[in-house]
């Protein structure tokens, strides 16, 4: 049995991830934590009382339950800091938390090193995502022209989503850098174009009854590709974040994304 806390235990995800990590039976859930906390884990989620009571203090909540693996989806401005105070307490984090720089990224995977202590961090843990990914990073070697679309619901903080910037960046390594549209395209309302990473635009639309869903679109002579990932509920992503419990602490230093463990 892998023991797995979960940060962020009362958020949207991170209730689906109590209840995932209950219902799976090599995991073990011993520690929860969240701002909120005080009540009973297992109640929160619907499960019945299970005596994990959710704790604020992360640090003494892992000394208290002895976790291995920490589960994090808290908030942008808060995964460093939990991810740094997991690894110098031998926990492995499993990060589903979006918005980390690179050079947040950077110092995490040192203090994997250091900590002799693996870590994962997925933007998407959904499987289906994963494989948007991989496909447009295929059809941009014969499709370089790609606008990236991503809708999510309007709580979240941070834009664009982690997955398109993934996207992006898988789509960088395999075509040549090169400015997209007219050279002489101007907005004549800034932001119009949306943001752009090495020529490729991303639009970032937020509202609510949305989940988390990204198109791709590829453009060519008189014809379009369009790639299109849907989460309809937050299950899409408890198998990702299961699998990534129970096979993280197998890898070494840091693991960025679900398709490395598949
Ligand atoms: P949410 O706002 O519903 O939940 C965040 C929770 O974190 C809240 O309960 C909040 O009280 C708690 N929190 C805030 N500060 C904290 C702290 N210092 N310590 C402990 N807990 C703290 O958000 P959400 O919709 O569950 O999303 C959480 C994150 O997960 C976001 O960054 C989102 O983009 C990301 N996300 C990732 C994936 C993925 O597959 N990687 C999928 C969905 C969402």
């Amino acid at each position: 049995m892998v023991r797995v806390l979960v940060s962020g235990a009362c958020g949207r995800m991170g209730q689906a991830v109590v209840k995932a990590v209950m219902e799976d039976t090599e995991l073990e859930l011993v520690g929860a934590v969240d701002l909120k906390g005080g009540m009973d884990a297992g109640e929160l989620v619907g499960m019945g009382r299970n005596g994990v009571i959710v704790a604020t203090d992360l640090s003494q909540a892992i000394q208290d339950t002895k976790p291995e693996v920490m589960v994090d989806f808290t908030r942008p401005d808060v995964v460093f800091n939990d991810a740094c105070t997991a690894l110098k307490l031998g926990v492995s984090p499993v990060i589903g938390t979006t918005g980390l720089s690179a050079e947040a990224r950077a110092e995490i995977a040192s203090l994997a090193e250091k900590h002799h202590t693996p870590a994962f961090i997925a933007p998407n843990f959904a499987i289906g995502a994963v494989l948007m990914m991989l496909m447009s990073q295929q059809a941009a070697k014969y499709m370089p022209n790609v606008e990236i679309i991503e809708l999510h619901h309007d709580q979240k903080l941070d834009a664009p989503s982690g997955t398109a910037l993934q996207t992006a960046e898988m789509i960088r390594e395999v075509r040549k850098s090169m400015k997209q549209g007219h050279p002489d395209e101007k907005e004549k309302v800034a932001g119009a174009r949306g943001a752009e990473v090495d020529g490729m635009h991303i639009h970032s639309v937020r509202l609510p009854g949305y989940v988390a869903h990204q198109e791709v679109i590829f453009g060519g002579l008189g014809q379009t590709l369009t790639i299109r990932h849907d989460s309809i509920n937050r299950e899409s992503f408890m198998p990702g974040v299961v699998l990534a419990c129970k096979k993280v602490k197998g890898l070494e230093g840091l693991v960025i994304g679900l398709d490395k463990l598949l």
